[in-house]
């Protein structure tokens, strides 16, 4: 090999390599003052004192600020949703910089409501896009209804063949604008999700919508007592969404993974259980850590009916609950930051297979957050790559 050649890819290399240093890590468990080396999107390395040993890396000292993994967001409607109050009432496309001031470097994109008029192949287009604009997307098939809407005509086919599917959903239960699925329809969908899961190596998993109507789970516990399926097959969300759902939550959360939707709480207080109270309150009642995840269910309409049906108020959810109610957490609820950040980064990462994400550890992507003392955002990598940096906002979206 030429020497001069190999000489120059060295210092190429080295000169692409980013040194965090200085660094209160989260990963997310505490390990205290840290460096983390960068190259490729990766993470390569955390340990103390990497500085001393990487002279050629570009070197960020982040002078104590903490350093936790990107936020992953396992429920927004992408590419845009709603529409329960008529055509002027549907919700627009998420764009990039809605992820990067939320910190969110993750995304999974889902329909919604509206399998109707909204197709499949705009979420995916939408996965694609927001792929080539540096952060991570991955999508449900399917919609709020059954038969429900899929690219190659079945669950199971998309989530084997198509890499950005990974499960279906939100598939509505319990609720008015659902299909009102029968045991032996959702075990069906349910087994070809799991089958198109195991052929493409992803969770294959159904992300269920929960409604107003009482005793949610027990469809999802017949179809388990009625078949070989297990609860982790499942994903139930909204699951904060009143109180004697989140009663039953709280059984049920001790069994299988329960999701907690961050966004809709400040539109219906009295309704609600506050996201980061509900964390408190689940942990408390004995549900493992483990098995809750928080989503901001960002760019759903957040419709409210009387008890006729009728619509009488409609909101729209934002991204940057996830991140307003991680605080809450911490600060309110006095829960370690490692407890709360599981939420929003390990836990659904495990729960959707998600590999190499939701972890500060070598060999994992490179999504990455630094917040100050009062977890205010500073910083935000994706991919190894700087999207906002000491607050200002680098990468925008390709028409924004
Ligand atoms: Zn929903």
């Amino acid at each position: 090999m030429n020497a001069n050649k190999f000489l120059l890819t060295q210092i190429e290399m080295e000169a692409s390599l980013i040194l965090i240093t200085n660094a209160e890590v989260y990963t997310p468990e505490a390990i205290g003052k840290n460096d983390v080396l960068i190259a490729g999107g990766k993470i390569i390395a955390v340990e103390p004192h990497l500085k001393s040993k990487m002279a050629m890396a570009k070197i960020v000292d982040v002078n104590g600020l903490k350093l936790m993994p990107g936020f992953i967001d396992a429920h927004v409607h992408i590419a845009g949703a709603g529409g329960e109050g008529g055509p002027a009432s549907r919700t627009p496309e998420m764009q990039l910089s809605h992820m990067i001031e939320a910190g969110v470097t993750t995304v999974i994109g889902c329909l919604g409501t509206d399998g109707f008029t909204r197709s499949f192949e705009s979420v995916l287009m939408k996965v694609k896009a927001l792929r080539a604009e540096g952060v991570s997307a991955w999508m449900y098939a399917g919609a709020y209804q059954l038969p429900t809407p899929t690219l190659t005509g079945d669950v199971g086919r998309d989530i084997s063949l198509i890499d950005e599917v990974i499960g279906v959903g939100e598939i509505a239960l319990s609720d008015h604008r659902s299909s009102h699925p029968t045991v032996a329809e959702l075990t069906k969908l349910a087994a070809h999700a799991r089958v198109g899961g195991m052929l493409g190596d992803k969770a294959g998993i159904v992300n269920i919508h929960m409604g107003d109507a009482k005793n949610p789970f027990q469809l999802l516990y017949d179809v388990v007592a009625s078949s070989e399926l297990s609860l982790k097959q499942f994903f139930p969300t909204h699951c904060n969404r009143n109180s004697y759902i989140f009663e039953d939550a709280k059984k049920y959360g001790k069994l299988s993974t329960i999701d907690l939707t961050a966004s809709s709480y400040p539109y219906f207080p009295d309704i609600e259980i506050k996201p980061s109270v509900a964390v408190r309150e689940l942990l408390a009642a004995g549900v493992p850590i483990a098995h809750i995840t928080m989503t901001s269910d960002a760019f759903g309409s957040l419709p409210h009916f009387d008890e006729h049906g009728n619509l009488v108020k409609l909101e729209m959810g934002l991204l940057t609950s996830l991140h307003s109610e991680f605080a809450a957490m911490i600060q309110q609820e006095g829960l370690p930051v490692s407890v709360a950040l599981k939420t929003i980064t390990e836990n659904p990462a495990i729960t959707l297979k998600l590999k190499h994400k939701g972890q500060i550890k070598p060999g994992f992507d490179a999504d990455l957050l630094l917040l100050d003392d009062g977890f205010n955002l500073c910083s935000v990598m994706a991919n190894g790559k700087w999207m906002m940096h000491e607050s200002k906002l680098l990468v925008k979206g390709t028409y924004e």
